[in-house]
């Protein structure tokens, strides 16, 4: 069964709004084993809507379009689908029991505008919209069974899930793609090739690919087939990734780094401080973004200027004069001042240079210098990164987390508490 994904907004055709439900739905189709064929973006015009319906019902058995079901002018999604089915609109009984019952639960009339939700192609069935007033649309053109959901995320999502889904995974029986996704960080693309070469062949089952994201690199294996046996293949390669690349994988779907982070300092029961200067706060603000980290991140500080890194993190006034801000005895100076101060028991100290101006031959821009310092003493590495101010703070806040990762990674786990 093949599907075409239908995405109705003037804000999307123009760029203002990025379509993700396109990519929301394609994913949930995919997994139940539903091969997506293509997805079109429609402005909101009757006949632009009703040309993308005509060539998806023919292309595809299913399709799923959102937006369009409003109660404004601007919003035809219903009369495309009416015309390109050659059935008329007529008031469905469920659509405007649908609007009365969510006009009385909110003391509310229903203007005439409000009505137009109920007119539907006829032989519509209605899908429930349990959070707004506009109700879904299935109906059959041709051969194709054709959905259509709000566009609205919060009602989109749930009618998808709820509605559009469970519809569809009784037809589509036990076959799936099923995709399990690695995240790396540290080993460079090309090292990835060389060392997964004959798990990348071309034609290979499963297929495995790489994405590039933030100076990570994510490998994703997919299969389609019987749920069961994809499964056991996906398990295979992912166990053979994970013993070619070793330490460079952190997590598995969506886990960011921080994340992973967060969970070996509760498996070491270990604090940790943080001396940042040119993130920002931006290691801090992504360790805070990860539920739990209240027992483990015991402070941050920005310190910018050099007489913030000698007043919050201790380092020596003569030895930012006489090696300058950004090097090597500046960022240890920074971890071991913090990890003291807070009694932490990790420190990291980060000092670099953003951009775009400020840099030298021998300081460049994008030349960071991190460290970190625990009981077993301090480690310190010097980095270069390209790219903007905004992408060389994201990549330094990345490099740091990922050098607290390993180095905890390389502790013992502490003997399990009675
Ligand atoms: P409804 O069918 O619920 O009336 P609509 O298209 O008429 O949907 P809009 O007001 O156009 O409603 O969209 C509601 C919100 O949902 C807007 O902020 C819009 O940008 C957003 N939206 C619509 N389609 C998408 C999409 N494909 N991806 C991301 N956001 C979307
Ligand atoms: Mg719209």
């Amino acid at each position: 069964m093949r599907a075409v994904i239908l995405s109705i907004g003037t804000e999307l055709v123009s760029g203002l709004r990025l379509d993700t439900h396109s990519r929301d739905v394609a994913r949930a189709l995919t997994a139940i084993g539903i091969e997506v064929a293509r997805h079109v973006t429609a402005d909101d015009v009757e006949a632009d809507i009703a040309a993308a319906f005509r060539a998806a019902v023919a292309e595809a058995e299913i399709v799923v379009a959102t937006g369009g079901l409003g109660p404004t002018l601007d919003d035809c999604t219903r009369e495309a689908l009416a015309a390109v089915a050659g059935a008329p609109l007529e008031e469905n009984a469920a659509a405007r029991e649908h609007l009365e019952a969510w006009a009385r639960s909110r003391g509310r009339t229903l203007s005439p505008s409000n009505l137009r939700q109920a007119l539907l192609p006829r032989g519509a069935a209605v899908l429930p919209n349990p959070v707004g007033t506009a109700v879904g649309i299935e109906l059959r053109v041709g051969r194709a069974r054709v959905f259509c959901l709000p566009g609205v995320p919060a009602e989109m999502a749930r009618m998808l899930a709820e509605e559009v889904l469970p519809r569809l995974r009784a037809a589509a029986g036990p076959r799936a793609t099923l995709v399990r996704t690695l995240r790396t960080y540290g080993v460079p693309e090309s090292v990835v090739g060389e060392r997964l070469a004959d798990l990348m062949a071309p034609g290979r089952r499963p297929h495995v690919g790489t994405a590039l994201a933030g100076g990570m690199i994510d490998i994703h294996i997919y299969a389609s087939g019987d749920t069961d046996e994809v499964r056991r293949l996906l398990d295979a390669d992912a166990a053979a990734v994970r013993a070619r690349l070793g330490d460079a994988v952190f997590g598995e779907g969506d886990e960011a780094l921080e994340a992973a982070l967060a969970a070996l300092l509760a498996a070491r029961r270990a604090t940790i401080s943080l001396a940042e200067s040119c993130t920002g706060g931006l290691v801090a603000a992504k360790l805070v973004g990860v539920p739990g980290i209240s027992a483990h991140f015991l402070e941050g500080v920005v310190c910018y200027a050099d007489e913030s890194k000698v007043r919050t993190a201790g380092v020596p006034e003569d030895l930012i004069r006489a090696r300058g801000a950004v090097s090597e005895p500046v960022a240890r100076a920074m971890a071991e001042g913090i990890r003291a101060r807070s009694r932490a028991d990790c420190g990291l100290g980060l000092t670099g240079i953003a951009g775009p101006s400020g840099g030298t031959p021998e300081k460049p821009v994008g030349l960071v210098w991190f460290a970190v310092a625990d009981a077993a003493g301090t480690d310190a590495a010097r980095e270069v990164f390209a790219g903007d101010r905004e992408l060389i703070r994201e990549r330094a806040a990345n490099y740091a987390l990922n050098m607290l990762r390993l180095r905890l990674m390389r502790q013992e786990a502490p003997e399990p508490r009675l």
